[in-house]
């Protein structure tokens, strides 16, 4: 039997992320309100950390709405999805 706790996470939607056009300002990171967005380990092409997307997208817009450089495009599912974290 698995012991491990599952919970279980509604992806509304999803990003693209041009990483190379980041400049690693952070602001993205703290307009997400569900927190499915951190700043990578690795650099980009210019030597900034960029964003990363976890599953749990609402497809709120705030990253795309927030990000000076228009990094993001964002798309709603027809259907949300839902996966174990
Ligand atoms: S669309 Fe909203 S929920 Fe999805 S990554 Fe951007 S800020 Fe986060
Ligand atoms: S707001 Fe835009 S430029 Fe700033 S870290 Fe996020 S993706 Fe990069």
């Amino acid at each position: 039997m698995n012991t491990q706790a599952k919970t279980r996470v509604v992806t509304r939607g999803t990003v693209t992320i041009d990483v190379d056009q980041c400049k690693g300002c952070e602001l993205c990171i703290a307009a997400c309100r569900p927190g499915v967005l951190e700043m990578s380990t690795e650099l980009n092409e210019t030597g900034y950390r960029f964003p990363l997307l976890s599953p749990g997208c609402t497809a709120c817009r705030a990253c795309r709405d927030v990000c000076p450089d228009y990094c993001f495009e964002v798309f709603k599912f027809d259907v949300p999805i839902e996966t174990d974290s």
